[in-house]
């Protein structure tokens, strides 16, 4: 590594996003250390170093930073889809862990002089009450207060968005926060209980033969909009980058009922697949990213359509169920 070479640490680096953010740091050229519970489940590292350690242990956290990165990447938490999100069982671990998680890393940060750090918030921090109305969600920034989200979840990312802001203004870190919406893509949970819609809509299509029946929790008319993990990445990217200090959505606006996913997942598969509604965890009943501010600051939105990601998407899981190891626990 040469004395130029920019250093990027990726907290929760085997995890979704985290990996596909290593892969991208290493083709721009900077050297990467990588930290979590676990390596990558579906592909090896790229990065240059990576730490098997726990971000709640500020004794990990300390020895991580044996010397000050360029750039941080905070994307470690303890989450997962709307059957690990919104049943309630996992509320304490969700809050306890994730929270402990930001406080360790940042306060590191800080006493180790690295300056620039960007934080994965989540679209779970808006109100409830703006959106009930799948056909016309309000998720522009400044409605995420009077603050109402619908899960713990949401609360503890608002919490630590409200956490790095202010390590932003009394202690002039770079801080740069998104508000992901649904992201999805190749090498994500679909299986393991912790898979969001896209993922868990492909698999059971793919596992369907034509003319089957599959579940589908909630009424299927509950909305949401699902952006493709490149361009979660590109869009990380130009904001670490740039001078918005506030918060701001990176997501999909291609809004899309749930049932309109499926139907979208069986027409890429070519098979015929009918639905079955069951009551089960769904959250709330409509949410779509407003990017008129990520396009006013960084004069850039996620353009890629709903149909070229999942179809991407769709092909991989499809591999995957055909390894036949597929079911096996992490
Ligand atoms: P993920 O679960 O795949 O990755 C999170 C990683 O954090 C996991 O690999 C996990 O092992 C690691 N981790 C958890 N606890 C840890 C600990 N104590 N020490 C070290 N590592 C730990 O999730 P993802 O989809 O890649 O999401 C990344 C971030 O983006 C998360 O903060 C998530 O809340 C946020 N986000 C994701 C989405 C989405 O749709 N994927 C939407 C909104 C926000």
């Amino acid at each position: 590594m040469s004395e130029t070479t920019k250093r990027a640490l990726v907290c929760g680096a085997g995890g979704f996003i985290g990996h596909h953010m290593v892969k991208r740091l290493v083709k721009e050229g900077f050297w990467v250390r990588g930290v979590d519970l676990k390596y990558p489940r579906f592909n090896d590292t790229q990065a240059h170093d990576f730490v098997i350690g726990d971000l709640r242990d500020q004794g990990v956290v300390w020895s991580i930073f044996d010397q000050g990165f360029d750039e941080i990447y905070q994307f470690a938490a303890d989450m997962g889809g709307a059957g690990y999100i919104f049943t309630g069982e996992h509320d304490a671990d969700v809050m306890h862990n994730s929270g402990t998680i930001n406080l360790n890393v940042l306060e590191t940060a800080r006493r180790r002089n690295s300056k620039r750090i960007f934080y994965s918030s989540s679209a779970c921090i808006y109100p409830a009450y703006n959106q009930e109305d799948p056909n016309n969600p309000n998720c522009a920034e400044e409605s995420a207060y009077p603050a109402a989200p619908d899960s713990e979840y949401g609360w503890e990312k608002l919490f630590s968005e409200r956490l790095y802001f202010s390590y932003g203004r009394n202690y002039g870190m770079q801080v740069r926060v998104a508000r992901f919406h649904n992201i999805f893509g190749p090498e994500g949970s679909w299986n393991d209980g912790k898979e969001k819609a896209p993922a868990a809509m492909c698999r059971k299509v793919a596992m369907a033969k034509d003319g089957d029946e599959i579940e589908i929790w909630g009424g299927g008319d509950q909305t949401r909009s699902f952006l493709y993990v490149d361009e979660c990445i590109e869009g990380v990217r130009r904001l670490i980058q740039s001078d918005w200090t506030g918060p701001v959505n990176i997501g999909s606006d291609e809004m899309i009922s749930i049932d309109g996913l499926v139907d979208l997942v069986a027409e890429i598969a070519g098979k015929r697949i009918t639905k079955r509604h069951i009551s089960g965890p769904t959250g709330v009943r409509g949410r779509n990213s407003d990017n008129k501010l990520i396009e006013r600051k960084l004069g850039w939105r996620p353009t890629q359509s709903l149909r070229s990601g999942i179809a991407k998407t769709y092909d991989w899981i499809k591999s995957q169920v055909g390894t036949g190891v597929a079911a096996l626990p992490d």
